[in-house]
């Protein structure tokens, strides 16, 4: 299907203004499709000129234009012919649209707990023609009226507040303008709870099924929905302007949430139906601020085009990580953005597909779809407190609340943005944004230390060595810039070093040359741990000094400032992915820290780091067993000690169970036997346990089965799904590449899972026919599945045999000619991470030679 490029949506913003749409939607047609209406007012500036409107339908019953019908038959990639248009025109457009089940369009899903079906609209990035006839594109906002038909047990959600005007017909309140994309309509027997927050009605909706979970968590959701409106009320300095706020937990949504106004959508595994870690806790909380700051910056405020899709995200990812520091308990959500959103950016920076945050020509809109990764959210977001740094909060601030102002309702540009920043700042940021905004890449910052004895110090008679620390005789901060995206990026920066547990060093910097003297550390105790970017204040390749890297198994856990942890556990992966840091060294300082991490978020996020990344794609084929085993000794030893019931404890028990190679163990946790107190019903726990018995082989089939009976809903389908996919058996693997690639009518979260099991094989013999087959089959299937969706399963389907093999595979794919811009997108990423795995596996090879028996 054609996609709208940036030189039509000009050309057809020149011409064309919305005045209003009127959407009618019956939803009570079946499970296949439904019916829309609809009717659309607007001006034309050079009355007699031709235009366009988008409707993918699959058959249009009838179009009139001022009252002339239009033939249906014309239309072309999607776009119905509007010729002659006067200077004020009445378009109607009835329609058939199908329900989409790959997370895009009109969304429709069977909960099977209950047999009810739920459909929630997910119109970004550029479906909404799939469910009315519209101007697609984000700088023509208008106001809607939209009314529903649904059955009569449904509840209907959407942009306006919802009444029932009779059973089973529905009526939305008139909407503010809102661009196309933000359009959404929630249906189905959702379950609610609502509340009140100073003056704007609020509610929080799941499927039927998921009513307890709903209900248990929606005292936490609430806390940190109020703290986020009284926090952006008082920062931005505009009353929230979209009425009624109402956030649903929707079945297979593709990413975190979606910010329609006055309408949040959120993936519905945030209704957490077992235990809980802090760290889940606190990135759901940042989700839900993440979309309100969304209502001022991308809603109230629309980019006019994809290319500054970015602005809306950057400065969303800024915020809501303010807000949580500045008013809510999560004020440690720097340390959980440096471990989970940075570490996902810095993927993003080293991979080829890397971009400048800024000024990506997106000419048109699905390839602006790619640029929705880490360089977007957690680049953009390290700038944005690089250039605070640079104007100083008060006027960041001032220019941001007149920005809002100046623009409100309809659209800016980044232009539009830097202007009003200077404006406040009387600051150029001409030079300042070409290095951070419109050049990609990163610099590397190191410290060159040296030291020596202290003065005075009298010494060991015997061994003639300083009793006394030696001292810091000479400290200067290296800033590389890379060689491929040279630019002058000035960074505001920390540096800080322990020993022993005490903070001997710290100094903040503004770096603007490539070797910057730290005078003020000359006569400093000579620190164990250095750490560059300790406050992580920064956005760089942060490179640990060869001491530091020998001293952090033992100095580590005592380094009491949890965002340089993080920091430091954020370089090593780093360094493991670019094969500077072996892989052994970071199992190293695992096993010999992480039992006592005390930050939440660093404890999860690094057992998970080490269970599904670091050995499998690093650690060589032939000592990963030994490597899982080792996690599983710090998992056990941490789930002895830990207070049963926290974060530590859960922490430790997942790990344990994804990753032991006790059977009994296993089998016990399985049957509910022996399980940690917490764990006693969370199916989600035992989903683990059940994977890594399938994945060993030690269950079949028919075992996956009853457990999928025993947890009849839409996660226990998922989970049975990637079970029998991981069972080690020819006809397993067979079945479930079947099932993943042919035709099914599988839904976007059923192909993740099912790829994900595949790959999960304890010998690469008997997957080893998949790489050819993927690189054949995946690619074709942008036939029938959207696009975010495809290139979700492409990362997930890529191969995990970590073999030169697989790469020439690889490259040999990448010289097509036939690819989607995603499908080409995710090949490239996946590619790069097989290539950072063979080089990792090259450069250290001999640390995990087999020890001789
Ligand atoms: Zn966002």
């Amino acid at each position: 299907m054609r996609s709208l490029t940036l030189a039509e949506a000009r050309e057809r913003a020149e011409l064309i203004a919305v005045t209003s749409y009127a959407v009618e939607l019956d939803l009570d047609r079946g499970d296949q499709v439904f019916g829309s209406v609809s009717s659309i007012t607007f001006t034309c500036g050079s009355p007699g000129a031709d235009s366009w409107v988008d409707v993918k339908a699959r058959s249009v019953e009838g179009a009139t234009l001022n009252g002339v019908r239009l033939d249906p038959a014309g239309i072309r990639d999607g776009r119905l012919p509007l010729p002659g248009l006067a200077a004020d025109n009445h378009l109607v457009v009835r329609s058939t649209m199908g329900y989409s089940h790959d997370g895009q369009g009109l969304h429709r899903a069977t909960d099977p707990a209950d047999r009810r079906d739920y459909v929630y609209g997910h119109l970004f990035l550029d479906a909404a023609p799939t469910v009315y006839a519209c101007f697609d594109q984000p700088d023509l906002k208008a106001p809607y009226d939209v009314t529903v038909r649904a059955p009569q047990d449904w509840v209907v959600l959407g942009n306006g507040a919802a009444s029932q005007v009779a059973p089973g017909r529905w009526e939305l309140a008139t909407t503010k303008p809102l661009a196309t994309y933000f359009v959404t309509v929630c249906a189905g027997p959702y379950v609610s709870v609502l509340a009140e927050h100073d003056g704007i009605p609020l509610g929080l909706h799941a499927r039927a099924s998921l009513r307890e979970p709903l209900e248990s968590h929606a005292g936490q959701l609430f806390e940190v929905t109020r703290q986020s409106f009284d926090y952006f009320h008082g920062l931005f300095g505009i009353r929230y302007p979209f009425g009624e706020y109402h956030q649903v937990f929707v079945p297979e949504f593709n990413a975190g949430a979606m910010e329609n106004p006055g309408c949040v959508t959120l993936r519905d595994q945030y209704l957490f139906r077992g235990a809980a870690t802090r760290d889940e806790l606190l990135s759901r909380a940042n989700t839900v601020s993440h979309e309100m700051s969304h209502m001022w910056f991308g809603d109230l405020v629309t980019m006019r085009w994809w290319d500054d899709l970015w602005l809306n995200e950057s400065f969303a990812e800024y915020m809501s990580h303010r807000c949580l520091v500045d008013a809510t308990e999560y004020s440690d959500a720097w340390v959980d953005s440096s471990i989970v959103r940075k570490v996902w950016g810095y993927g993003a920076e080293r991979s080829p597909s890397t971009h400048p945050v800024a000024g990506v020509a997106a000419l048109d809109a699905q390839s602006a779809l790619q640029n929705f990764d880490g360089i977007s959210y957690a680049k953009g977001a390290a700038v944005l407190r690089q250039l605070i740094s640079f104007v100083g909060d008060d006027a960041f601030l001032d220019g941001v609340r007149a920005y809002l102002r100046d623009t409100s309702h309809g659209n800016g540009t980044l232009a539009d943005f830097l202007g009003a920043i200077e404006r406040a700042s009387g600051r150029d940021l001409g030079p300042w944004s070409d290095g951070w905004l419109l050049t990609a890449g990163r610099d590397s910052v190191s410290v060159e230390l040296v030291t020596g004895p202290s003065a005075g110090s009298a010494g060991d008679p015997l061994t003639g060595e300083s009793a006394a620390p030696a001292v810091v005789t000479s400290a200067r901060l290296l800033r590389v810039p890379p060689a491929d995206h040279p630019a002058d990026r000035p960074h505001a920066l920390d540096v800080a070093g322990w020993r022993d547990g005490v903070e001997v060093v710290r100094v903040t910097v503004t770096v603007t040359d490539d070797r910057t003297p730290l005078g003020d550390l000359l006569g400093a105790t000579a620190p164990a741990v250095l750490v560059p970017n300790a406050g992580d204040l920064t956005w760089a390749r942060v490179r640990l000094d060869d001491a530091t890297l020998d001293g952090l198994p033992a100095q580590l856990g005592r380094v009491p400032d949890a965002q340089a942890r993080a920091v430091v556990w954020s370089a090593l992966i780093d360094g493991v992915h670019g094969a500077e840091v072996s892989p052994s060294t970071f199992l190293d300082v695992f096993a010999a820290t992480w039992t006592t991490e005390a930050n939440a978020s660093i404890l999860a996020r690094m057992a998970l780091y080490a269970e599904h990344r670091i050995v499998p794609h690093f650690v060589p084929r032939v000592a990963q067993a030994a490597a899982l085993a080792r996690l599983a000794d710090s998992a056990r030893e941490l789930l002895g000690r830990a207070e049963e019931g926290t974060t530590r404890s859960l922490a430790a028990a997942r790990l344990l169970a994804g990753t032991s190679d006790d059977e009994t163990l296993l089998r016990a946790w399985a049957g509910g036997s022996g399980l940690p107190h917490g764990l006693e019903d969370d199916g989600d726990f035992r989903w683990i346990v059940v994977r890594n018995l399938a994945a060993r082989g030690l269950i079949g089939a028919s075992a996956v089965d009853a457990y999928r009976a025993k947890d009849d809903t839409l996660q226990g389908g998922l989970n049975a799904l990637m079970c029998r996919a991981a069972l080690p058996a020819p006809a397993a693997k067979a079945w479930a590449w079947e099932q993943l690639t042919g035709r099914h009518g599988r839904s976007n979260y059923e192909m993740v899972h099912l790829a994900r099991g595949l790959w999960m094989s304890p010998d690469d013999a008997l997957v080893a026919g998949y790489v050819d087959r993927f690189f054949r089959d995946v690619p074709g299937m942008s036939g029938w599945v959207g696009e975010d969706a495809l290139s979700r399963v492409v990362l997930a389907a890529f191969p995990k045999i970590f073999t030169a093999e697989t790469g020439v595979r690889s490259s040999a794919a990448l010289r097509r000619e036939d690819l989607t811009p995603g499908v080409r997108r995710s090949l490239v990423d996946a590619d790069a991470e097989l290539r950072e795995a063979l080089a990792s596996r090259a450069a250290f090879a001999t640390d995990f030679r087999t020890p001789v028996s």
